[in-house]
């Protein structure tokens, strides 16, 4: 499979079965805590970056075989919203497989054309991103296409709520010494309070990323979370959702499939596979060996990265 990856166990979705819309590394911006690296074509123009018509065909032959997924997800290499052919494939979805719930990862920095709000009415949840309420702090965090600035960003939030019912999860990701201060920490809980969105999720940096900078502690988050007091607010972990076994033909290929997207530690990627970590372990020792794999320290966390 090309275009779709996993299902992978998603801190926020549980078993979620991953759908590429645009190649490594396309993207509106360029987020010093990005997890699949530095932008290499920043931009905000639509179009069929991938083929959607063979994104639906991987689709077909994956979900026929009725695999146990909480969600279909847009996400991956870059930003899913800039594919035009994003519609398409939601309507897609929709027809052939009701039942399954849909959400979509986006960074919200098309939401304000009415050709995406259109595209993304027939989903079921969206998560936008909205990191920064002034434009200093979000050139430093986003580091946005110039053409962007918050009132845009804001812009697409809200239309979002008016013109559509889908759930809104509201994610904003703190990163230490950039967005983290009381002003900006005041400014973005304004906006959560007047979106109102069905979930507010405040995350911070957990993986190995893009550029050279710190998350917050657990604490500092649930901190935030108390000056804020937004009552819907969750802060993100480790999910206990429950594992399901999935089938894996080929261990060792399916693992490449996800660390080429995300670095992941052992145990979360025999969550995602459903499998034990020791089978997980052997398959790894393999690949490190094949010098496809390599491990590399985050924190005091072990993680595995693509590449030797
Ligand atoms: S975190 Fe998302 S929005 Fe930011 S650079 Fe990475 S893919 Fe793009």
């Amino acid at each position: 499979m090309k275009y779709i990856f996993g299902p992978v166990f998603s801190r926020r979705l549980g078993i979620s079965l991953g759908v590429d819309l645009v190649p490594f590394k396309v993207c509106s911006m360029d987020c010093v805590y990005c997890e699949v690296g530095k932008t290499t074509l920043k931009t905000l123009e639509r179009k069929e970056y991938i083929p959607v018509d063979k994104v639906i065909e991987e689709l077909k032959r994956f979900l026929s075989k009725n695999p146990p997924v909480d969600f279909v997800t847009f996400s991956g290499y870059g930003e899913p919203t800039l594919n035009s052919g994003l519609g398409k494939v939601v309507e897609f979805l929709r027809a052939e497989f009701p039942e399954i719930p849909i959400a979509v990862l986006t960074n919200s920095s098309l939401l304000f054309r009415d050709d995406v709000i259109e595209e993304i009415k027939g989903v079921n949840v969206v998560l936008p991103s909205f990191d920064a309420a002034s434009n200093d702090v979000f050139k430093k965090i986003n580091r946005p296409f110039t053409d962007l600035t918050v009132e845009i960003i804001k812009k697409g939030i809200r239309r979002l709520r008016k013109e559509t019912d889908v759930d809104i999860w509201l994610e904003t990701l703190f990163v230490r010494g950039i967005n983290d201060s009381p002003e900006e920490i005041s400014a973005v809980g304004e906006f959560v309070f007047e979106i109102s969105p069905e979930r507010w999720q405040i995350n911070t940096v957990v993986r190995p990323p893009a550029y050279n900078i710190e998350g917050l502690s657990p604490e500092e988050l649930e901190r935030i979370k108390e000056i804020v007091g937004y009552p819907a607010t969750d802060v993100i972990g480790r999910s206990s959702a429950k594992r399901k076994k999935m089938p894996v033909e080929d261990i060792k290929a399916e693992i490449l499939e996800l660390i080429k997207r995300r670095p992941c530690p052992v145990e979360e990627i025999a969550d995602a596979l459903g499998l034990l970590e020791e089978e997980v372990r052997i398959a790894v020792d393999s690949l490190v060996k094949e010098g496809k794999v390599k491990y590399v320290m985050y924190g005091e966390k072990k993680y595995l990265k693509a590449g030797s």
